[in-house]
């Protein structure tokens, strides 16, 4: 019997040695495991789309990898500034340095085969744009087609548009939804520029320098120069019928 009990006394604390690792196997497991479920969660409430991977949770995530699949974590947050940029403007500049504060990338789309009838040709607006943008990991490149299937292309979660006035919003508010249900995981979001620049608009400051006017504020130097050129026949022969 005294035997039974030193068995039974020797026993006790054996099992709960082993009662208090196993509990503590399966504490640390779990809190690792919610480590690297947040990871996910975080993941898929992020930017969907991405250029490289991290390892969630960093080691952990690797010893649990075989329970959870490891899936990519973005790491570089794209935009794209989709527009027909005809031509750009200070305004557009404007968006340009926003948007780049708040995304490690931003992709200025010119529009090809844009509805307006463009003043200069898709080369022009590249070259003037290229020219024009002086901050880094502006990338400029041509857009056919829709602009979501670009986006995506791209790796890119997020349209930037800018929003001068009421005016500009219907028809921003129509496409960003429209731009939403074709592919719900891109964003658009709006930005607005220096006040100066609200009334700035590409059309009216080719219609200030189709009349000859100074858009030397509006512009950079180069646009100036290119929108003088391109006026200079029609600006001849206003002199000429004057
Ligand atoms: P525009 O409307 O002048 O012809 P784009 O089609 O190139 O210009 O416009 C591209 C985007 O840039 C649009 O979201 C437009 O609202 C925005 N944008 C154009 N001009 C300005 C400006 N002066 N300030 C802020 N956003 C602008």
């Amino acid at each position: 019997m005294t035997e039974k009990l030193h068995e039974v006394d020797r026993a006790v604390p054996c099992s709960m040695s082993n009662t208090i690792g196993v509990a503590a196997f399966f504490l640390i497991q779990n809190i690792l495991r919610l480590r690297l479920i947040s990871g996910i969660a975080r993941g898929a409430a992020g930017p969907p789309r991405h250029s490289g991977f991290v390892i969630p949770g960093g080691f952990c995530s690797v010893l649990l990898h075989f329970r959870f699949p490891l899936r990519a974590f973005p790491v570089v947050r794209r935009a794209i500034y989709p527009g027909s940029f005809d031509p750009v403007t200070n305004g557009h500049l404007d968006v340009i340095a926003r948007a780049r504060t708040l995304f490690d990338e931003v992709i200025v789309a010119v529009a090809i085969n844009d509805q307006k009838q463009p003043l200069f040709a898709p080369d022009e607006r590249l070259a003037m744009l290229r020219q024009a943008i002086t901050i880094d990991a502006v990338r400029v490149a041509p857009m056919e087609g829709l602009l979501v299937e670009f986006a995506a292309s791209e790796n890119a979660h997020a349209i930037v548009r800018g929003l001068r006035a009421i005016s500009d919003f219907e028809f921003e508010f129509q496409m960003a939804l429209m731009n939403r249900k074709l592919d719900p995981e891109i964003e658009t979001i709006f930005l607005m520029p220096k006040e100066e620049y609200t009334y700035l608009s590409s059309r009216i400051v080719k219609e200030i320098a189709k009349l000859g006017g100074d858009v030397s504020a509006f512009v950079p130097p180069l646009v100036a120069a290119a929108l003088a050129k391109k006026f200079a026949p029609q600006l001849g022969n206003i002199a000429s019928v004057i």
